[in-house]
C-alpha cells in the first residue's frame, strides 16, 4: 500500500470531539504507516434530522469502494422510536459484514488497590441476537403486547467462535470463556454454547486450538465474577447483547468508558470506533477522553497489520495514563479533551 485510506464517521455528540483525536495519532506516526488519506463521511442522527437518512448511500459505497478501513465516533439513537430512523452503526456492522466486535479492555494503573488488575478481550457477536430488530406490538384485551425476535445461528456462532480462539492463540493465558444463558434460554442461547464449544474440534481445524483452555459461565454469574474477579478472565465470547452489557461493565473495572477501544472486524474490512457513546451529558464541552477513540484507531492499524505503529500509539497513552497529570475529568483529571490529544501525540 502506498496510502491508506480511512473513511471518518464522526457522526454525533462526543463522537466529534474524539475522532480528531484518532485522526492526530494515526497522522504523528509518520512513516510508520502507509500515508493516511482521511476521507470525511456522513452519518447519525443529526444528520438524519436535517436529511431523512441516518445512513447515505454515498456512505456505504465510499466505505465499499473508496476506503481501506474506517473509523466510527458515536451515534446518538434516541429512546423512543422516530419514524424512519434507525442506528447508523447497527446497520453499518451488518451491511459491511463486520461479524466480530472485538472490545479488549485492560488496566493500566500501578495501584491495583485503585483498579484491579483487569486483562481481558470481550469477542461480541455484531450482526444478530435483538439487534436484528424485528419487534411487533399488539394490541391485546389486556394491553400492548410487544414481542422481539432473537436470531441465533449456527454460521455466525461459528466464525465468531473462530475468531475468539483465534484471538486467545494471541494472548499469554489462552483461555476462552463462553458467554450464555443457556439454563433458561437452552434452544437460542443453547446453540451459541454448543457451536463455539465444538469450534476447536471441527475437522479443518484440528490441532490449531491445542493448547487453549476453555470455560464457560453464565452472563449473570458473569458479571458477578467480572467485579469479584476479574482476573479470572481472558478471551470472553459472547452474543450480542450480552457483550454490549458486559463490555460496558468491564470499562467500569478500568476507570471509565472513555478508555476502552473496539474495532468492528470482518473478512474483508475493519472499522475502529470507541466502545462508548455520544455522551450528551458531556458533548460540546471538550472534555470528553478522546483515549478510547486514539486506542481504537490503534486496534484498527493492529487488525490491518501496522503492529508498530498501533503499538507506538498505544504505549503513548499508557505512558499519559500512568503519568496521571493530564488526564480528563471522567479520569479524576481537570485537562481538557485537545490538552490529552496533544500529550499523547508527543509521546508518539
Ligand atoms: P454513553 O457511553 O454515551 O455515556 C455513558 C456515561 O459515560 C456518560 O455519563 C458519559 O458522560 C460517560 N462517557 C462516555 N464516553 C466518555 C468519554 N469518552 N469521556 C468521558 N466520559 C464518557 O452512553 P449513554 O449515555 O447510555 O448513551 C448516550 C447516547 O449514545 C445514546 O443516544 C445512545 O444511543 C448512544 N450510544 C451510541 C453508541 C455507538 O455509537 N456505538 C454506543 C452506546 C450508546
Ligand atoms: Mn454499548
Amino acid at each position: 500500500r502506498s496510502s491508506l485510506k480511512i473513511g471518518m464517521l464522526p457522526a454525533d455528540g462526543i463522537g466529534r470531539e474524539v475522532l480528531p483525536a484518532a485522526r492526530a495519532a494515526i497522522l504523528a506516526l509518520g512513516s510508520s504507516v502507509p500515508k493516511p488519506e482521511f476521507i470525511d463521511l456522513m452519518a447519525g442522527f443529526e444528520y438524519f434530522t436535517r436529511s431523512g437518512t441516518a445512513l447515505p448511500d454515498e456512505t456505504v459505497d465510499a466505505l465499499k469502494n473508496e476506503c481501506d478501513c474506517a473509523l466510527f465516533g458515536a451515534v446518538s439513537s434516541p429512546s423512543k422510536k422516530v419514524i424512519g430512523y434507525s442506528s447508523p452503526i447497527v446497520a453499518l456492522r451488518k451491511k459491511l459484514d463486520l461479524y466480530a466486535n472485538i472490545r479488549p479492555v485492560k488496566s493500566v494503573s500501578v495501584d491495583p488497590a485503585v483498579n484491579p488488575v483487569v486483562d481481558l478481550v470481550v469477542i461480541r457477536e455484531n450482526t444478530e441476537c435483538l439487534y436484528v430488530k424485528q419487534e411487533t406490538q399488539v394490541v391485546t384485551e389486556n394491553g400492548k403486547e410487544a414481542r422481539a425476535t432473537r436470531l441465533i445461528t449456527e454460521r455466525a456462532s461459528r466464525r465468531i467462535g473462530d475468531m475468539a480462539f483465534r484471538t486467545a492463540l494471541t494472548r499469554p493465558r489462552k483461555h476462552v470463556t463462553i458467554i450464555h444463558k443457556s439454563n433458561v434460554l437452552s434452544i437460542t442461547d443453547g446453540l451459541f454454547r454448543e457451536t463455539v464449544r465444538s469450534v476447536p474440534g471441527l475437522p479443518e481445524v484440528n490441532g490449531r486450538y491445542g493448547d487453549i483452555t476453555i470455560a464457560e459461565q453464565l452472563v449473570d454469574s458473569a458479571v458477578y465474577r467480572l467485579f469479584r474477579e476479574p482476573e479470572i478472565y481472558d478471551v470472553m465470547v459472547a452474543p450480542n447483547l450480552y457483550g454490549d452489557i458486559i463490555s460496558d461493565a468491564a470499562a467500569a473495572l478500568v476507570g471509565s468508558l472513555g478508555l476502552v477501544p473496539s474495532v468492528n472486524a470482518g473478512d474483508s474490512f475493519v472499522m475502529g470506533e470507541p466502545v462508548h457513546g455520544s455522551a450528551p451529558d458531556i458533548a460540546g464541552q471538550n472534555i470528553a477522553n478522546p483515549l478510547a477513540a486514539m486506542r481504537s484507531a490503534a486496534l484498527m492499524l493492529r487488525h490491518l497489520g501496522y503492529g508498530e505503529g498501533a503499538d507506538r500509539i498505544e504505549n503513548a497513552v499508557d505512558v499519559v495514563i500512568r503519568e496521571g497529570k493530564v488526564l480528563t475529568p471522567d479520569l479524576g483529571g481537570k485537562s481538557k479533551t485537545s490538552e490529552v490529544v496533544d500529550e499523547v501525540v508527543k509521546r508518539i
